[in-house]
């Protein structure tokens, strides 16, 4: 995504915009503050033998400031900060410690006689590379840590305020101002919290890289991917950020600049206009009620959930729990974040999926499969079933959290019948070991499904038989039926939840779960788009999870909504086969 669409040259005072992903909503209008790339002003010399030493010296001065810096800010991280931020500077202070990066360039510097700078920039283009080669989206894009890391060092070997220079330009602005980066560490993204930053926009990035996770849990709207944002916006140009449409328009013309305002004040007066509702319940006006549940990747994530009015957990996405981390999470550890989430949420339900590791999803580098379709590959409940003592493990923490809440197990990818029943097998048997040493846990736990493998859809009838309630993976399902990687920008625009054939795979999980008496949800991030609700509603779920941030959008929409109509409207929406004919028609039930 994202190269330059101008609708004029690009001078210094032509307006033009600039594509990307949008990873949080939102509108900001504000002066651009460039974030210097120190990597671009490494240059290469040779130094004298007799100042190799001192060279080294320099270098290692250089990583005990950057450490100290770093323990600083992990110090000075106020109790309500993200989780994500200290797990983020972890990370930052765990690479700094690695010998690849403390310790190689040494041998850099003594062996090719050169300067600091170059010594580290060298070796940091080749973990760089070997980053590159990870299928692995996530981990692929950890190699922005590593270039986050180094460009610390060398600012402090250049002797560049790291922090300093942003902060106090900062202090000097009162307008809103919008960082443009290549990309931003979260280090850098906690403090520019402190000082009211706007939004942030960088070239580098995807959907679940540390900018957009952080835009997203601190609330500003953020695109990323816009590839070349630093070249072709100057320092203090005025910018809009469109977080929802995932746009940036630089130097805007009067008219468009009044338009952006006045939606702006709109979206500001929307947003607070919302928080009204937000003890109100989610009912239609005919009096049915909807459950509006949240998505979590992280405990921590509870302070949004509650904020929201969430009326449980639909989705626990646990994987984040082990992706965080340089070992896998074992099971008092499990235990221990699944039973602060149920003991949280006071008896409402918790919906914890077990692990969706896979080959696109390792947790550790090094054991990256080579597999050519990561996403047809060995994950969720397929590796979950060949790595039984993973799995076993997850269940026993899950089992014992049952305790202390109302939770459910959910199972992510099914596919066939033999995978939920095997699962059944494996969680008798973690059942049971418990039981022998008399641990509480609820012998009750109800199992559910992910809905999100077109095979499982089809066979749905079937799922509901054995299954206690059923979860639409809406994400996957639109993937999966497809044949679009989601991951992949070059086929984004083909996409598509409103697909006829994506409408009537769910459609047909409605209804074999209601033919059953089977809870059916969505839990795919169909749910919290607003858009979509009166159609999902007029379809027959009753039960959505979502973003935190979605649930009032949502719930409004609820409010206003009338069961007969809807179930009329969607179903002539499902008799549509035309994509344009149920575009059209959706956008009509939001009128
Ligand atoms: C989905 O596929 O819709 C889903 C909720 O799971 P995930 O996005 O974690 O794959
Ligand atoms: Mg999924």
């Amino acid at each position: 995504m994202g190269i330059a669409q101008t609708t004029s040259n690009v001078s210094v005072s032509s307006s033009f915009s600039i594509h990307g992903i949008g990873v949080s909503s939102g509108i900001a209008i504000g002066r651009a503050h460039l974030v210097s790339n120190a990597l671009l002003e490494v240059v290469h010399y040779v130094l004298p033998a007799h100042l190799v030493d001192d060279e080294i010296t320099r270098f290692s001065e250089a990583i005990n400031t950057v450490k100290k810096d770093l323990e600083t800010i992990q110090f000075q991280l106020s109790k309500n900060a993200p989780a994500e931020i200290s797990a983020f500077i972890n990370t930052h202070l765990m690479m700094l410690a690695d010998k690849s990066l403390s310790e190689k360039p040494k041998d850099i510097i003594r062996t090719e006689q050169c300067n600091a700078e170059w010594a580290i920039k060298q070796q940091m283009d080749d973990i760089v590379e070997q980053f590159e080669a990870i299928e692995d989206e996530y981990l692929r894009e950890r190699k922005q840590d590593v270039v986050q890391v180094v460009e610390r060092v060398i600012k402090s070997l250049l002797g560049h305020p790291n922090q300093a220079s942003i902060q106090q330009s900062v202090k000097q602005q009162e307008n809103n101002i919008i960082l443009v980066a290549h990309d931003i560490s979260p280090a850098d993204a906690i403090q520019f919290k402190q000082h009211h930053f706007a939004a942030f926009i960088t070239d580098v990035g995807g959907v679940t890289s540390h900018t957009a996770i952080l835009a997203r849990s601190l609330n500003i709207p953020s695109i990323v991917a816009l590839q070349r944002a630093r070249d072709l916006i100057d320092d203090n140009e005025l910018i809009i950020v469109d977080g929802s449409l995932g746009v940036v328009i630089v130097n805007p013309s009067k008219e468009i600049l009044a338009e952006y305002k006045l939606r702006q004040d709109q979206w500001e007066l929307e947003q607070q206009k919302l928080q009204r509702i937000k003890s109100t319940k989610a009912v239609t006006i005919c009096g049915t009620a909807i459950e509006l549940q949240a998505n979590i990747e992280v405990p921590e994530d509870i302070i949004a959930v509650k904020a929201a009015g969430a009326t449980g957990i639909g989705l626990y996405r646990t994987e984040f729990l082990f992706m965080n981390k340089r070992e896998m999470p074992d099971e008092e550890e499990q235990f221990l974040a699944y039973k602060q989430v149920a003991e949280a949420m006071k008896g409402m339900p918790v919906t914890i999926r077990t692990l969706d590791l896979g080959a696109d999803k390792q947790v550790n580098p090094d054991t990256v499969s080579n597999c050519t379709n990561p996403a047809l590959g060995l994950r969720a409940v397929r590796l979950c079933l060949s790595e039984p003592q993973i799995f076993h493990t997850q269940l026993r923490a899950l089992l014992r959290a049952s305790h202390y809440g109302h939770i459910k197990i959910l199972i992510p990818m099914l596919s066939t019948l033999s995978e939920l029943r095997q699962t059944k097998i494996l969680l008798e048997r973690a059942k049971a070991s418990l039981r022998k040493k008399n641990i509480p846990f609820d012998e009750n736990i109800a199992l559910g499904g992910m809905i999100e493998v077109p095979a499982a859809a089809i066979n749905a009838e079937a799922f509901a038989k054995e299954l206690d309630f059923m979860s639409i993976g809406t994400n996957d399902l639109i993937q999966y039926t497809l044949a679009i990687d989601r991951t992949d920008d070059a086929v984004a625009h083909l996409y598509n939840a409103l697909h006829p054939s994506v409408l009537k795979l769910i459609s047909m999980t409605i209804k074999a779960g209601a033919k059953l008496g089977k809870s059916v949800a969505v839990c795919g991030e169909m749910a919290g788009d607003a858009k979509l609700t009166k159609l999902l509603i007029g379809m027959g779920l009753r039960q959505l999870s979502m973003h935190p941030s979605n649930i009032l959008s949502v719930k409004q929409q609820v409010l206003h909504s009338q069961i007969s109509q809807l179930n009329a409207n969607a179903n002539k929406v499902l008799s549509y086969t035309d994509l344009e004919k149920i575009e059209l028609m959706v956008a009509k039930f939001n009128l």
